[in-house]
């Protein structure tokens, strides 16, 4: 039986046995015991389910990628170390040499950093697009050799909405891959895959565990996409020599999965650590709760600043006249989450005051957790780029990100006040 979102978070990934613990147990093992030696046969040969080694799987991490996988609507997910680890591996399942990748240019920026310039230097191209851009524009970008579209539902920090229409259609024309960073969505505001996706990645260290307490990534497989006879996808059709001869598209469910679990993660060892899952797992109890509430905040946040003498602008998509506000609508009905950015007027001093009077709310690289924080990109992250090109990526020198958590939405605002009298 299909459950609710809010019941998935308490209730799914994990159903203990009579006697066994009510919650996940910390499954601190490299390694798993069996009598017979046909048994662990039927491990490596994927014939049965069951853990052998945890660098491929193991029972807490499981519990987990249960968790998550149902949340999202998916057949099958895999818990990485970080989210880096998952959009790397997410790359190295579907790309080799010579191939590339069609993405949006509004992305995490670690995300930016692997595609830009670390996998060309293996060989693999991306082809950025604005994702504003109209559908032909993105086409003409699509080749025999790209491997996948990746986009992210909600943009940091421009706070960009993903029309999932307009690039389901081109994937689906194409017979490519459609693949969402979720992080800041969650599948809570929105499921992906209902609206045309075929894989979602996550990095859980932020909302997913949304306690800031533990580093991970997730890849969920959508189990959606024809890989069979697809001549993108020539990997997924041949026999994997290294794994004795297995034909992923052959395979009745989770093909993708299974390749990135069988191959890459046997091959890179990015697995999320079993004490992180259980961290994860817990912390996403709530996640249903906390999304509703860092939503309703950052709604109450936006409408304030928009309207404070003292400050510029603000992207959230909850504002009526937000550019992003009509694709909310659509896909993000039941809040747009907590990350919001605006800008001080003035010059780029006033944002570094503002953010040193701030008393509450604090300043840290980490977004997406219960604790509301803020980051003036233009002196951290984005330090070493020129004012042009600040402009260029989206990001004013005056651009204060805030990350709304769930504290009090009057003490929220009542910092923001008396840290903006100082400018
Ligand atoms: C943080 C983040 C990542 C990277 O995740 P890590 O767990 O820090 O490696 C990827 N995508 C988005 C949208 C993020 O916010």
């Amino acid at each position: 039986m299909a459950y609710k979102k809010d019941t998935i978070c308490v209730q799914g990934g994990y159903r203990p046995k009579t006697g066994e613990s009510r919650i996940p147990p910390i499954s601190q093992s490299t390694t798993y015991f069996y009598e017979k030696t046909q048994d662990m046969a039927d491990l490596f040969d994927l014939k049965a389910d069951g853990y052998f080694y945890t660098r491929l799987a193991n029972p807490t991490v499981a519990a987990f990628e249960g968790k998550v996988a149902e949340l999202e609507g998916g057949v099958a997910a895999i818990g990485c170390s970080s989210g880096m680890s998952a959009s790397t591996l997410l790359a190295f399942t579907v790309c080799g040499a010579g191939d590339n990748i069609v993405s949006s240019s509004a992305i995490y920026g670690g995300t930016f950093n692997l595609f830009a310039v670390t996998l060309p230097k293996l060989g693999i191209e991306t082809r950025f697009f604005d994702p504003d851009a109209p559908a032909e524009e993105i086409e003409k970008l699509i080749d025999g050799k790209t491997k996948m579209i990746f986009t992210e539902t909600i943009a940091n920090p421009a706070i960009k909405i993903l029309d999932f229409d307009k690039i389901a259609n081109i994937s689906k024309k194409h017979a490519v891959l459609f693949v969402v960073d979720n992080t800041l969505a969650t599948p809570i505001l929105c499921r992906p895959f209902e609206w045309g996706a075929n894989i979602v990645i996550h990095s859980t260290s932020k909302y997913m565990d949304g306690h800031a307490a533990a580093l991970g990534g997730m890849i969920v497989d959508g189990g959606n996409f024809n890989f069979k006879g697809n001549p993108r996808y020539a990997a997924f059709n041949e026999p994997d020599e290294s794994y004795h001869g297995l034909v992923y598209a052959d395979l009745p469910a989770a093909q993708f999965a299974t390749k990135c679990r069988a191959q890459m993660m046997r091959d890179m060892g990015a697995i999320m650590s079993p004490q992180n899952a259980f961290l994860s797992w817990l912390g996403a109890d709530t996640l249903a709760l906390r999304m509703e509430r860092h939503s309703s905040n950052a709604k109450k946040v936006a409408a304030f600043l928009a309207k404070h003498p003292k400050i510029d602008w603000v992207w959230h998509a909850s504002l009526p006249d937000n550019k992003y506000h009509k694709l909310a609508e659509k896909y993000l009905p039941d809040g747009q989450g907590g990350m919001l950015s605006f800008g001080i007027k003035g010059d780029v001093s006033q944002a570094a005051k503002f953010m040193e009077a701030l008393k509450l709310i604090t300043q840290e690289t980490h977004v997406a957790d219960v604790r509301s924080c803020v980051l003036h990109p233009a002196s951290t992250t984005h330090r070493q780029l020129s004012k042009e090109e600040l402009e260029q990526a989206g990001v004013p020198e005056n651009l204060v990100r805030l990350s709304v958590g769930i504290e009090n939405p009057d003490d929220i605002i009542a910092d923001l006040d008396q840290a903006l009298a100082h400018v």
